[in-house]
């Protein structure tokens, strides 16, 4: 839980605070954008909420965080933005919240689907998190973009017996993994799931296209609140920056209508936008 001794000085008076752990992750600024600044070191609260809405946005922006940087002086909204969670985004999709400090706060998204649901990516392990997924009808799939998120997928995996996919080259983060994928051409997964090695950022790194429009990006590309715009960054690409515009040009291929990054924030348009919104990232990285 934050510390209200360690309550950083930016903070705007009220009951509502970030403390010194805050690892400036983004997530409560993607959840709350109207309570929740930045200061390019960390978070901190710009604005007390007002609105019951951001009231409730200020919550799960608490039961998100990672780190447990959040602290409110009244507690009684957190049980029900716990149940908040996973938050739906769309018909069968949802973002999970609870997000893990082992992938840096990464997002992950629970998918439902008659042939079997899919977690992408991993929140941290909580009891709350797996009864929901029980009751939508269990995991059957976990897939893991790349090493550095993925968290507490072996528990899940082990709960529901799921299969955990990810690239032979990002297997040292999941040695055990239920099914390795191989190589640098698009793999069909499950009919209406491929996924698409997109190395760049980590070397085995892939993104999964679902079916319903939906492309779970990873770190690969993501949307910037500041530019406007889709982006991709040098600055935390690990592994080749050549690799990764060519990955990102690969994506043109694809039609789709969401971006649902680990890291940044999501976007959704329609397929014909998105495919303007690709050509300027692509215009962007290559220059
Ligand atoms: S979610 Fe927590 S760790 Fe992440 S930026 Fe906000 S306060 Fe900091």
């Amino acid at each position: 839980m934050a510390d209200l001794s360690q309550r950083l000085p930016e903070n705007a008076e009220g009951p509502f605070f970030v403390d010194t752990t805050c690892i400036d992750c983004d997530t409560c600024r993607q959840i709350a954008p109207a309570t929740f600044g930045e200061t390019g070191d960390y978070s901190f609260v710009k604005l007390q909420p007002e609105s019951p809405d951001e009231l409730r946005a200020a919550c799960r922006a608490l039961v998100a965080c990672p780190t447990g940087s959040i602290g409110a002086a009244d507690k009684s909204g957190i049980p029900a933005a716990v149940r908040q969670f996973p938050f739906p985004l769309a018909p069968r999709l949802s973002y999970c919240g609870f997000n893990s400090r082992k992938s840096f706060g990464g997002n992950s998204y629970f998918l439902e689907h008659p042939g079997g649901n899919w977690l992408i990516d991993s929140p941290r392990f909580v009891e709350h998190l797996a009864r929901r997924f029980e009751e939508k009808g269990g995991i059957r799939y976990i897939f893991l973009t790349h090493r550095d998120d993925v968290a507490d997928a072996a528990k899940y995996a082990e709960r529901f017996q799921a299969e955990r996919i990810i690239h032979r080259l990002e297997l040292s983060a999941q040695p055990d993994a239920e099914r390795v994928l191989d190589g640098f051409e698009p793999v069909e997964l499950a009919p209406g799931f491929l996924a698409v090695p997109t190395p760049g950022h980590t070397r085995g790194h892939c993104v999964l296209l679902a079916e319903g429009g939906f492309l779970f990006s990873g770190d690969h590309i993501w949307w910037s609140r500041n530019r406007g715009r889709l982006t991709a960054s040098r600055d935390v690409c690990w592994y080749s920056w050549r690799e990764q515009v060519a990955s990102v040009r690969r994506l043109e291929s694809y039609s789709f209508e969401w971006v649902l990054p680990g890291h940044g924030a999501r976007a959704h348009f329609p397929p014909g936008e998105m495919a303007r919104q690709l050509s300027r990232l692509v215009e962007a990285v290559a220059a």
